[in-house]
C-alpha cells in the first residue's frame, strides 16, 4: 500500500512572528522555518504504518519554494522513501493546495493519503477536506487514531463532544490532530541516508493547476496588547472589583 503524505513549509512554531508595518503579511525575512507540526503527525503515522508492514512506500510531497526541499528531507530523514517537490514561488492558497495534491494523487494513485489538519501558518484546516472532495474520496479529519484494516481504515476523530470511530473505504483522505502520535526525531544516520533518498521536482505548470489566488488578505494586524493587571488586597476588594468596577458577578 503506498502512502502519500504532505508536507508544509512553515514559520517554526518557536517564533514570535512579527506583522509587516504596512499590515500586507507576515515578515518573513531571515525567520526559522520548519516542518508543520501536524505534518511531522502525519509522516511519523505514515512511517508507523511502513514499519507494521501494512505501508510498502511512504511519498511525501511539498509544495513550495526550492528551500522547501528542507522540509521534504526532514520527512525523509524520519523514514519516507521518496519526495516530491511542487516548486512554486507563489503564495498557494488552500484550494490551490488541494489541486496540486490531486494532480499528484492521480499519478501516484496512494491507497491513503495523510495530511495535517492544518497549517499553522494560515490556520485554514481545508486542504484535507478540498482534498478529499476533489479526489471523491472518503475523508477522516482530526484523526486520534488510524487502523488499518484490509480495504478498510478506521479512523478515531477527536471532536467537541468526545470521539467518533469512522470506517472509510480505501483509498481515503486522513488528517492528523495532535494526539495521533509523538513523532520520533531523525538520527544523525539517518539524516546522512536522507541526502541520498530521490526527490523529484516538479511545477504547478507542468501539473496544469492554475494557482492563482481565490482570496485576497485585506489585512493582517498583531493580537492586541494585553493590559497590564493590577493586585488587590483582600478577596472582598476583589470581589468588589468585579462587581462594581468590571461587573461580571
Ligand atoms: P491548511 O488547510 O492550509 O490548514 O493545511 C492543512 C494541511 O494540508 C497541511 O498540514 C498539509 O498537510 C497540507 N498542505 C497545505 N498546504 C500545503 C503545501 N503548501 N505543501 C504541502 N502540503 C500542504
Amino acid at each position: 500500500m503506498k502512502v502519500l503524505v504532505a508536507v508544509k513549509r512553515v514559520i517554526d512554531y518557536n517564533v514570535k512572528v512579527r506583522v509587516k508595518p504596512d499590515n500586507t503579511g507576515v515578515d518573513l525575512t531571515n525567520v526559522k522555518m520548519a516542518m508543520n507540526p501536524f505534518c511531522e503527525i502525519a509522516v511519523e503515522e505514515a512511517v508507523r504504518l511502513k514499519e507494521k508492514g501494512i505501508a510498502t512506500e511512504v511519498v511525501v510531497v511539498s509544495i513550495g519554494p526550492q528551500a522547501a526541499q528542507e522540509q521534504i528531507r526532514t520527512a525523509l530523514a524520519l523514514g519516507a522513501d521518496r519526495g516530491i517537490l511542487i516548486q512554486t514561488d507563489e503564495e498557494i492558497q488552500s484550494l490551490a493546495a488541494a489541486k496540486l495534491l490531486k494532480a499528484v494523487v492521480d499519478k501516484e494513485q496512494p491507497k491513503l493519503v495523510i495530511l495535517g489538519k492544518q497549517a499553522i501558518d494560515s490556520d485554514n484546516n481545508q486542504t484535507g477536506q478540498m482534498l478529499a472532495a476533489l479526489c471523491g474520496y472518503p475523508q477522516g479529519t482530526f484523526a486520534s487514531e488510524v487502523v488499518v484494516e484490509g480495504e478498510k481504515v478506521n479512523v478515531t476523530r477527536e471532536v467537541d463532544g468526545g470521539l467518533v470511530t469512522v470506517a472509510l473505504n480505501l483509498p481515503a483522505v486522513v488528517t492528523t490532530d495532535l494526539r495521533l502520535n509523538e513523532p520520533r526525531y531523525a538520527s544523525l544516520p539517518n539524516i546522512m541516508k536522507a541526502k541520498k533518498k530521490p526527490l523529484e521536482t516538479t511545477t504547478p505548470a507542468d501539473l496544469g493547476v492554475d494557482v492563482a489566488p481565490r482570496l485576497t488578505t485585506l489585512k493582517v494586524e498583531a493580537p492586541a496588547q494585553r493590559k497590564a493587571g493590577i493586585k488587590v488586597a483582600s478577596v472582598a476588594e476583589l470581589v468588589d472589583k468585579l462587581k462594581n468596577e468590571a461587573k461580571v458577578i
